[in-house]
């Protein structure tokens, strides 16, 4: 802010000068010229977020949002939808419409630009998502740049965006996916008939890149200081991954919880997403002991954006808390 707006004009002075003498009220909108109006532009929400974790940078992208009817039965599957229902509306939140939210993550170590997960793609342009590639600029990279690209597991909405125009969107980049989960998708053991049309994207989204794949098993290495973790459930294999660098640390949890509420403060809750619900129940329990114990920082992809934040212990379960300065000290 620059002095010349604290300067109050002889025009201001007299305007004051005649307001007080009309007996206008202390704080009344001063009588001054209309400036051009300003377009309305809609609702923005925060698209791109980074911060530094010892000698590496992670950012989060919002690859945008959809809305769906629920939460309940696609949360709470288990449970009857006037307690999902009564739970959502203690919780501030809507009972008949929920949004989902998409955020692919770029880690860079320095040597190598790894993003983990795609976004969507074109397919849900229209809808509100698949918006990770044209914001990569604001982010300050651009597709090529990449090295690595990580896919977490085999959904849509992770896999959606590595092809573009029928292209290989990260044209110089290598992949990463995990064993189980490629085996499954590929050959279509274990996946359920409501899955078939994901197996077919996967099979022609995925499978074509396998010549420049590298299958990781849980513990496994993307690079060093990048280490898969088993978060098998959601999907048939999925994998989090552990990202340290100088002492610190982030776990990038993928698809362990798909909602910041529901599906942590009550891990227990079966989602109709989940793969073999009872293995995901067990694997949310897991992973956010570990990051409530250990105190560490959580990406979760369907976490609200940016999607990074912590875990306490919470009404049975846990709660999210969104990370404030912490990753900025
Ligand atoms: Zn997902």
């Amino acid at each position: 802010m620059t002095r010349n707006q604290f300067k109050v004009t002889r025009r201001d002075a007299l305007l004051t000068a005649a307001g007080a003498a009309a007996g206008v009220a202390l704080g009344a909108p001063m009588a001054s010229p209309a400036l051009a109006a300003a377009p309305m532009l809609g609702a923005l929400r925060p698209q791109v977020y980074r911060f530094t974790l010892g000698e590496f940078e992670v950012t989060t992208i919002s690859d945008g949002a959809v809305q769906l009817d629920g939460p309940h039965p696609i949360f709470g599957n288990n449970r009857p939808a006037e307690e999902v229902q009564n739970y959502a509306a203690a919780h501030a939140l809507p009972t008949t419409r929920h949004e989902i939210s998409f955020a692919p993550t770029v880690v860079n170590t320095g040597s190598e630009l790894i993003l983990f997960d795609t976004g969507n793609g074109a397919a849900r342009r229209e809808a509100g998502a698949g918006h990770l590639r044209e914001l990569l600029s604001a982010a300050g990279y651009q597709p090529g740049q990449f090295d690595v690209v990580v896919i977490t597991h085999g959904h849509p909405d992770h896999i959606g965006g590595l092809i573009e125009d029928g292209e290989p969107a990260f044209a110089n980049a290598r992949y990463v996916v995990g064993e189980t989960e490629h085996q499954a998708w590929k050959t279509g053991e274990g996946i359920p008939e409501g899955r078939r049309e994901n197996q077919q994207m996967y099979n022609q989204v995925v499978v074509p890149l396998e010549e420049k794949m590298t299958f990781l098993q849980p513990e496994g290495e993307v690079v060093s200081g990048i280490r898969a973790v088993d978060a098998f459930g959601h999907s048939p294999g999925q994998l989090a991954f552990h990202v340290e660098s100088g002492g610190e640390r982030v776990l990038l949890w993928a698809d362990v919880a798909n909602h910041y509420i529901l599906a942590v403060h009550k891990p227990e809750w079966h989602l109709s997403f989940d793969h073999d619900k009872e293995a995901a129940v067990t694997t949310r329990q897991r992973i956010f002991d570990m990051v409530a114990t250990d105190k560490i920082p959580a990406i979760g992809y369907h976490m609200p954006f940016p999607a990074v934040g912590y875990l306490d212990t919470y009404d049975g379960g846990y709660r999210w808390v969104p990370a404030s300065y912490q990753l900025h000290l």
